[in-house]
């Protein structure tokens, strides 16, 4: 089958070197500019049902392209967690939506020609494993066992970080039932976003709400979501979303937002202004503190500018949540201890407490079937798999390129829902 896909011959720490030594479109054949480490194959093997009940062949319609697949794509990933993610072989892509081709042996839930949106979290229950303490705790998506392939042969935590399974960005990929959600006749271009909204809604539910004010920083695809998402959990929430640019705070306001407001320093005055408060200023650092700030800060960014910031308009005991891929970033810490403020990780999603047991992505399903849910113009671009350079370089450049939700269409003979 046709598949984009990553081909890691070498230690991934010599890439990571690599890629940060390498200059851009410079160097071997792989290329360390848009294409990284990626390349499109027309003899790539066709991903088989493992042997256990449940398994299904899906054929990918829409399938995004996410800040982590671009990551991997230029061997940015982390090196701490590449304990998870140990595949040599990668077909990308974990945002789908599929076209049930065949059901294997077990399957009851869904039926062929069925359109679904796959949860992409490989759980012990799909390893074929006794469940650990993290999934009979009902937390599979911080399973102990990320890294060992089980049944499905699958080293990763996630589908789209193997080519054991299939990934969106090929002609065919296989799933187990429980990772599927039918979408009926959801629009194609909102159902490709079940997956990132419902790490957006997932990051939402971390914090239980303890006041009326909230920061969502960086309007990308997720902070969009994110910010829809809240909108929906809370219809009184105060939301200012801070970002670069006017493309990207328009669509924070569509998608719910307050009001939006270019980062910097100056966000902490910006805040005082909307709201009041006390703006204290340190005698030796640039950033002020905003004394009676806002209850939480969603850090969609995760740079050193961006957690700083989290830090210093966050009001005592209130929490930042970490959102999306964070990394090895500088930052002083001290107001964590002084403020008595929670820093609150967030990852994957599954199973909700707070929604009574119910998956993530069954909710964020319900909303996208309705269409006062307000993500209709996220997806800005779609490409054939032959486009994937293009595809790539948009979804890199981001809003430099008009982009926010960049998708390959691996399937072009099915028809888009929409
Ligand atoms: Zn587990």
């Amino acid at each position: 089958m046709r598949a984009v896909l990553t081909d890691l011959t070498i230690p991934r720490y010599l890439m990571t070197a690599a890629a940060q030594t390498f200059p851009r479109g410079a160097g071997s054949r792989a290329g360390w500019g848009v294409a990284g480490l990626l390349s499109l194959r027309d003899d790539v093997p066709e991903p088989v049902l493992p042997r256990a009940p449940g398994w299904v062949r899906l054929r990918p319609e829409l399938s995004g392209i996410c800040g982590s697949d671009t990551a991997v794509a230029h061997a940015k990933s982390s090196p701490v967690l590449s304990a998870y993610y140990s595949a040599r072989r990668q077909i990308l892509g974990h945002e789908i939506v599929a076209v049930v081709e065949a059901a294997g042996p077990g399957v009851t839930s869904v039926r062929e020609g069925d359109r679904v949106a796959v949860d992409p979290v490989l759980s012990c229950v799909h390893r074929g494993f006794e469940p650990c303490r993290s999934c009979r705790d009902g937390y599979p998506y911080v399973c102990e066992r990320f890294d060992q392939p089980g049944t499905t042969g699958c080293r990763s935590p996630t589908q789209g970080f193997d080519a054991a399974l299939g990934g969106g960005w090929g002609e065919v990929v296989v799933a187990h039932q429980t990772q599927l959600h039918p979408v009926g006749a959801v629009p194609s271009r909102r159902a490709v976003l079940a997956e990132p909204a419902s790490i957006a809604l997932h990051a939402a539910l971390r914090w239980p709400r303890r006041g009326d004010r909230a920061v969502v920083i960086g309007p990308g695809t997720i902070g969009l979501l994110l910010i829809a998402a809240l909108r929906r959990l809370h219809p009184d929430l105060d939301i200012t979303a801070v970002g670069p640019g006017a493309f990207s705070r328009e669509r924070a306001l569509l998608a719910g937002a307050s009001r939006t407001l270019e980062p910097g320093p100056r966000v902490v005055e910006a805040i005082a202004a909307e709201h009041g408060g006390r703006v204290i200023r340190p005698r030796l650092t640039r950033t002020p503190i905003l004394e009676q700030g806002v209850d939480v800060v969603f850090d969609c960014v995760a740079l050193s500018s961006t957690l700083d910031l989290s830090l210093h308009v966050l009001r005592p005991t209130g929490m930042l949540v970490l959102v999306g891929s964070a990394g090895r970033q500088s930052v002083d810490w001290s107001l964590v201890w002084n403020r008595q403020l929670t820093v609150q990780g967030t990852v994957n999603s599954g199973p909700e407490e707070s929604l009574g047991g119910r998956p993530t992505m069954a909710q964020v399903v319900e909303w996208l079937a309705d269409p006062a849910f307000p993500v209709d113009d996220l997806v800005t671009h779609t490409f054939a798999l032959d486009g994937w350079r293009a595809a790539l370089a948009a979804a890199s450049a981001g809003p430099r390129a008009g982009a926010v939700k960049v998708t390959l269409r691996p399937n072009p003979e099915i028809p888009l829902a929409g």
